[in-house]
């Protein structure tokens, strides 16, 4: 694949919606609200739009695992709590790059684990559910489109995805 100058903003709608709509479609869905806080005055990044789809489906994904996991923790506890299933897809730009966030209100991620879950093989999902890749192969691709991947989460609470990339040189 080739570089080529995209408007982030399309590729997210695009590839978000395509991984929400694979998910309906397969075991155990559920519904998600989505919230989109996109800047639409931000550049145009160079991008190899068949890797970077990849990048948007798998930090989608794990979002969804993670909402998932949280309402069935929440479904077999006493209080049916109103929670709710929430992914925010925001993008804005500094003076030197262009910022995706990727934030879900799901299980969040212990603080033990927060620095190996980038590592290849590493997962906490049970059997044939999680090969431990996604998050690997999710940083080598930033990392070849000169960017860089953040991860804050709190457990029980959220976890927020920030990718910065380089936008095209003017
Ligand atoms: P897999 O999804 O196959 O487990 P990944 O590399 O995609 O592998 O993710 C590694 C681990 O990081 C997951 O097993 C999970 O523990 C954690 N993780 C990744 N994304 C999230 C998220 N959005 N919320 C909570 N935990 C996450
Ligand atoms: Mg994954």
């Amino acid at each position: 694949g080739d570089f080529v100058p995209t408007n982030l903003n399309n590729l997210l709608h695009e590839f978000v919606n395509l991984a929400f709509h694979g998910m309906r479609a397969g075991k155990n869905p559920i519904n998600v609200s989505f919230k989109w806080d996109l800047d639409t005055e931000i550049g145009l990044v160079p991008i190899i739009a068949e890797d970077f789809s990849r990048v948007i489906v798998n930090l989608c994904n794990n979002a969804f695992d993670a909402m998932r996991s949280k309402l069935n923790l929440t479904l077999e506890g006493e209080e049916r709590t109103s929670y709710h299933p929430r992914l925010i897809v925001r993008t804005r730009q500094t003076e030197t790059k262009i910022i995706t966030e990727i934030e879900d209100n799901g299980a969040g991620i212990p603080e033990p684990i927060l620095n190996r879950i980038l590592e290849p093989f590493f997962t906490t999902k049970k059997g044939k559910e999680g090969t431990g890749l996604g998050l690997s192969i999710t940083h080598d691709i930033i990392k070849a489109h000169k960017g860089t991947l953040s991860i804050a989460s709190k457990e029980g609470d959220f976890t927020r995805f920030e990718i910065t990339l380089p936008p095209i040189s003017a």
